[in-house]
């Protein structure tokens, strides 16, 4: 389907998901840039919006408002990767961590060890 997009004046009646365009607004990293826009033989409401990082294009108004991430799907992707790269704790770390936790054990258990050899003299 050929996909045109034409600014009209919305018909409120008409289109279920309309939503009053707030030019300029922010919805997380969007600006609204236009609203009122509507797809031939489409009745959704649809924004001119541009994120952040310039990211420009044509979405659910509903859905930019209702916007869990707040960004373009780049950006979203980009936070997704930088996440993973920066865990909260490291492997290594981790690893010493733990290491440093069976050693304590140990040490208690040895410490016990050589209490009870001195009481019981074996
Ligand atoms: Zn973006």
């Amino acid at each position: 389907m050929k996909i045109t997009i034409k600014k009209v004046a919305i018909n409120k009646e008409r289109s279920k998901y309309y939503i009053p365009p707030d030019v300029l607004a922010k919805y997380g990293q969007w600006t609204v840039i236009d609203g009122n826009i509507t797809k031939e033989n489409d009745y959704n409401h649809y924004w001119l919006v541009r994120c952040a990082c310039g990211t420009e294009g044509v979405r659910y108004a509903n859905r930019i408002v209702n916007s869990k991430t707040g960004m373009c799907s780049a950006c979203y992707l980009k936070k997704i990767k930088e996440n993973k790269k920066k865990p909260k704790i490291s492997a290594a770390k981790m690893k010493d961590e733990i290491i440093a936790k069976q050693r304590k054990e140990i040490d208690v258990l040895k410490s016990t060890i050589e209490w009870l050899r001195k009481k019981h003299n074996y």
